[in-house]
């Protein structure tokens, strides 16, 4: 399962790799599995880099600057939790992060683990609660006879209107029998007719 260095991962022109290394791939023991990627499609080229194996090289030649901790760093509450938790993700636990779990718990070998729990499954995700949409159900029918009730009143509104304008226009209406209300307006009642009135409606002098 190691990535032998010797073996050279390092690609011939036009050569690609079976798979993809990706963070859970445990194709190497490093607990943390650190993938570094670049990636160009200008350049159509690839740069992939198991930073983690490098990293463990490295540490190798330099263990006076790396602290290696057998406990979880809470930065929440500043303490160091040496009981590793149970899974409660979303998702299923990742098999290599499942190994390496096991291996801490069990103090064994990354290798031993593997071999061990091969044919198990790792913790089940806990799916969180999806949120209810409210389907609003709209009857297509009910929408356009609703539209068209609005329409005939907005044109009644309309007619109205042009027929007081008209009335104005002829002097026919007193602007103070409009009374504005709501957006709208009504028109009083005409009061009682004068008596005199000519009968053919003439006698235009009442309204002055
Ligand atoms: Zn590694």
């Amino acid at each position: 399962m190691h990535v032998e260095p010797a073996l050279g991962q390092r690609m011939q022109g036009g050569e690609v790799p079976e798979f993809r290394w990706t963070l859970e791939d445990d194709e190497c023991d490093c607990v943390f599995q650190r993938i570094g990627e670049w990636t160009n499609p200008y350049l159509g080229r690839t740069h992939r880099v198991r930073l983690c194996c490098i990293w463990a090289e490295l540490y190798k030649e330099f263990p006076q600057y790396v602290q290696d901790i057998p406990a979880f760093y809470n930065h929440n509450t500043g303490e160091y939790e040496p009981e590793p938790w149970e899974w409660n993700g979303e998702a299923d636990m990742p098999r290599a992060f499942w190994y390496r779990q096991l291996a801490s718990l069990m103090g064994s070998s990354l290798e031993e683990v593997r071999e061990k729990y091969k044919d198990q499954q790792p913790p089940k995700g806990t799916p969180r609660p999806k949120l209810v949409q409210q389907e609003v159900r709209v009857n297509l029918h009910e929408v356009v006879g609703l539209l068209t009730e609005r329409a005939m009143i907005a044109e009644e509104e309309l007619n109205k209107a042009i027929a007081v304008i008209a009335a104005l226009k002829r002097d026919e209406l007193q602007l103070d029998r409009i009374v504005l209300a709501e957006g709208g307006f009504s028109v009083l009642p005409a009061e009682e007719e004068v008596s005199d009135a000519k009968p053919d409606g003439s006698d235009n002098d009442r309204y002055k």
